[in-house]
């Protein structure tokens, strides 16, 4: 028996969030006694993800972005045992239904930690946009889980792997995609670490050279809220929330952003949260692990000046 990872890739190369969903099935697999068999489309080095617990990786050929998630469903499930994991994002999430549904599986998305119990399947997954916690149970046979971004972590785990490549017909489903847009920063923003984040405080597109100076500095993606890119001073591939991305980096500063809670949805997984806003009773201070209430034209420079003179140093 096995428990069957998706891994997801980009350009050939794996996102950290197929690090992180081998990492969770390999906790899986260890607690049931089972082996981590991996399926990834178009990935240039299979072996990445011996070290993370996958002792088999399957590999097909093809651009998952232009496949329909119902026909990338149905490849996932002609290799399935009983028991199959992927990342909680975009391509995950549109995935598992059509998955769970081909298995006959219970689904459960959005799941932060280890199972407190296999059989039946019993974890706790995120609810309410992140706001609550669920203690999630499915007493069916076959399995389908989606693992929240950062959540649970990336561990290593390394084994001995091998991997195959398999058929795939790319063509079918009811879904079609008809354009791929790619973020337009220099960092893909559900894959970064860090991100820095403005909002309508910052007055216009003019004044978005020191979000991005500061970005840069510290290797940061850049996102923006809602209205920001509805007035286009920024691309929509920026724009985080309840009708944006969903993200969840290690650190997440905001500037001029009120802290909307459609806002939140979409940045309050992240691991840390730092707000700069001149209203002290802006709405985001209170998910903010760190606040500055001050001028965003005052403060910025100064945190771009000392993170200078820090790196200098
Ligand atoms: C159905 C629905 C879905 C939505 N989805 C999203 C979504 O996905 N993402 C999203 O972001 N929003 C979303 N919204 C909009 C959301 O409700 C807010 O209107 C939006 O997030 C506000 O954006 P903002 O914080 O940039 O602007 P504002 O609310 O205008 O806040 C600007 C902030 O900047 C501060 N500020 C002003 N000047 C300065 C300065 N000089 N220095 C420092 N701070 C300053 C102000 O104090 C204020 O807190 C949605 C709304 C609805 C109804």
């Amino acid at each position: 028996m096995s428990i069957l990872v998706y891994t997801e890739t980009e350009n050939g190369k794996f996102k950290k969030n197929a690090f992180e969903a081998v990492s969770y099935a390999k906790t899986i697999a260890d607690q049931a006694g089972d082996t981590v068999t991996a399926l990834a489309i178009n990935a240039d080095d299979a072996s990445q993800l011996y070290k993370y617990g996958a002792s088999k990786v399957l590999v097909a050929k093809g651009d998952a972005h232009k496949v329909s998630p119902e026909v990338l469903g149905k490849l996932i499930s002609e290799h399935a045992d009983n028991f199959v994991v992927l990342a909680h994002s975009n391509e995950g999430a549109s995935i598992a239904p059509f998955l769970a549904y081909n298995l006959e599986a219970g689904l459960i998305t959005n799941a932060f930690e280890a199972p407190q119990s296999i059989s039946p399947l019993k974890v706790n997954r995120k609810s309410f946009s992140g706001k609550g916690i669920m203690l999630a149970e499915t007493a069916a046979d076959k399995k389908v889980v989606t693992v929240s971004a950062n959540s649970f972590g990336v561990k290593e785990s390394a084994v001995d792997g091998s991997s195959e490549d398999i058929s795939f017909d790319a063509a079918g489903g009811k879904v079609k995609v008809e354009n791929v847009e790619t973020n337009s920063g220099k960092l893909d923003l559900k894959e970064a670490e860090i991100v820095v984040s403005g909002g309508r405080g910052l007055k216009g597109p003019e004044n978005w050279g020191m979000v991005e100076e500061l970005a840069d500095l510290l290797g940061a993606a850049t996102a923006c809220s809602k209205p920001v890119s509805d007035m286009d001073w920024r691309p929509h591939s920026e724009h985080v929330g309840q009708t944006g991305k969903a993200i969840a980096p290690n650190l997440y500063i905001a500037i001029g952003i009120s802290g909307a809670i459609q806002h939140l949805a979409g940045v309050n997984s992240s691991k840390n949260i730092v707000v700069i806003n001149n209203d002290a009773e802006a709405p985001f201070f209170k998910s903010a692990d760190y606040g500055i209430v001050g001028d965003a034209f005052e403060v910025v420079p100064k945190l771009i000046e000392s993170i200078k003179k820090y790196k200098n140093s």
